[in-house]
């Protein structure tokens, strides 16, 4: 029924008669604790993280000890009131038996010498049943992790692992074993625990905060220096694994020698293994080297910069590559060296210059390094438009064509097409999101190969960005000129691959 104006005016009588409830609460955080310790043994940091989102402030520790004190006073208010035909028990229980617990389950230190006292001055209370552990048990949640003794020892044997290394900030991580979570999850549903801090959270923090202060370095989130991982995924003995991030070095490089190839180039055939994956025979093609040149501007440069950095390895990205058996003169070719795993990052980069170009200084030179970062190697790889790049494809005729015809026609494409600029206007397949307009393209070799009188192979080098397929079938005569236009003949790509991706040269 549509809302009348009666209809609202009651709404909002109804509204105005709603009073607050006040509803008196007892203490719960008590319930929960002695509810908790009845089943399991903890430590002051995983029982005082269960009720992290309470009380600011303070820590996990000092929680749990202020919680745990409580309700020691309050049992021991009990036991004090106690008379002898009227005794008082907390949530059902005798107060000495909670206290029991509060001193074997955590190891408290008052609720143990509030015990002994008490039964100095009354011995009849003594019961064998109740003892006073001099040790408490492992604790259930963190098998004793994030105790002091433990979280101590870590930071020591992070501190010496650390030694090797030359950085300025760090980043301190764990992985955890996907059971502590199930093991967590089901500890708090059983409990009533609604938003207790993680063990892994709480051992990031407490392992971040002692680290500063030992290591004297600030944490950094991202791109740290060195990141520590502390393994828990396999054992709850923690494996320290330390990684050094990249250091990227720019520079230019200047190639005055043939047969050195930009990168180090490994055997395709073993594929630098050196020897045969199967047989272990000795690859005929390197002779068991596993490389199919002995040296590049890479290893040259690599030869110098890995020792002085401790580093484990180089890898040279070029803004573009030369043909090995080209020469990079002028102004030369601007790279970045990424060194993995590096231990020292404060170099003297010019001393390091020297030394390059006086041991290669008839194959190389290269200019002073500058630092820079991963995004700069990314700039490099972006400018694709100018990449050459190389297509495999099968091309599918309307028509049949004899050997002799095709070969004819393939003299025509060679002639017409190689090392020549093509128009393409947005093929009809993409102008719908792509601007309409057209670009004009290099073609730099086209190789044909006759398959069957209604197939033919073809092995493009083009300009990056060229449309194959429109090369192909001519695209309404959108590209032009085409392979279907020379052969006369409509045609469609069937499959096509891109096989290999070259970098401008110069
Ligand atoms: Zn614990
Ligand atoms: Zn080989």
């Amino acid at each position: 029924m549509p809302d009348s104006p009666e209809n609202f005016e009651e709404e909002e009588i109804k509204e105005e008669k709603e009073e607050i409830k006040i509803i008196n609460m007892e203490p719960s955080l008590y319930k929960q604790t002695v509810s908790i310790l009845r089943y399991h043994n903890l430590c002051f940091e995983c029982f005082g993280r269960q009720f992290s989102f309470l009380g600011t402030a303070t820590n996990n520790t000092d929680r749990a000890k202020a919680i745990l004190l409580g309700l020691t006073m309050e049992c021991h208010q009990l036991l004090i009131k106690n008379l002898v035909l009227e005794k008082f028990t907390l949530f059902d229980q005798n107060p000495l038996e909670i206290l029991h617990l509060i001193a074997n389950r955590t190891g408290l230190i008052q609720a143990k010498k509030m015990l002994e006292k008490w039964y100095r001055a009354h011995p009849d209370e003594v019961q064998d049943h109740l003892t006073i552990n001099s040790i408490r048990s492992p604790c259930d949640l963190c098998t004793d992790l994030l105790t002091d003794t433990t979280l101590q020892t870590l930071v020591q044997k992070i501190q010496i692992l650390i030694r090797k290394y030359d950085y300025n900030n760090f980043l301190v991580g764990t992985y955890v074993n996907p059971a502590q979570g199930d093991k967590e999850d089901e500890f708090r549903s059983k409990f009533g625990v609604t938003n207790g801090e993680s063990f892994k959270a709480n051992l990031n923090r407490l392992l971040g905060v002692r680290l500063q202060k030992t290591l004297q370095k600030p944490t950094k989130f991202e791109k740290p220096d060195l990141t520590i991982m502390v393994n828990l995924r396999e054992s709850n003995i923690p494996k320290i694994e330390i990684t050094s991030s990249p250091l990227y070095l720019r520079a230019r490089y200047l190639k005055f020698v043939r047969d050195l190839p930009q990168t180090h180039w490994h055997c395709h055939f073993c594929r630098g293994r050196g020897t045969h994956k199967f047989t272990g025979e000795i690859c005929p093609e390197c002779h068991g080297s596993g490389d199919m040149f002995p040296s590049s501007v890479e290893d040259l440069i690599a030869e110098t910069l890995l020792p002085a950095t401790g580093g484990e390895k180089a890898i040279l990205h070029g803004a573009g590559r030369e043909d090995l058996d080209a020469r990079c003169l002028g102004a030369g070719r601007e790279f970045i060296m990424e060194i993995k795993e590096p231990r020292s990052r404060h170099l003297n980069y010019l001393e390091l210059t020297q030394t390059i170009n006086k041991q290669h200084g008839k194959s190389i030179h290269v200019t002073n390094f500058t630092v820079a970062s991963k995004k700069d190697v990314i700039k490099f790889k972006k400018n694709s438009e100018f990449n050459k790049k190389k297509y495999h494809a099968l091309v599918e005729l309307a028509q049949p064509i004899s050997l002799e015809e095709a070969n004819v026609k393939f003299a025509m494409v060679s002639e017409q097409l190689c090392e020549k600029k093509i128009k393409q206007r947005t093929p009809l397949r993409v102008v719908h999101r792509r601007p309409d307009k057209t670009r004009t393209k290099i073609i730099y070799s086209i190789e044909c190969k006759y398959v069957d009188p209604l197939h033919i192979y073809l092995k493009v080098l083009a300009q990056g960005g060229t449309y194959i397929k429109e090369l192909i079938s001519g695209d309404n005569f959108r590209t032009s000129p085409s392979i279907a236009t020379i052969f006369n003949i409509p045609m469609v790509c069937a499959e096509l691959d891109v096989v290999q991706i070259e970098e401008l040269q110069v």
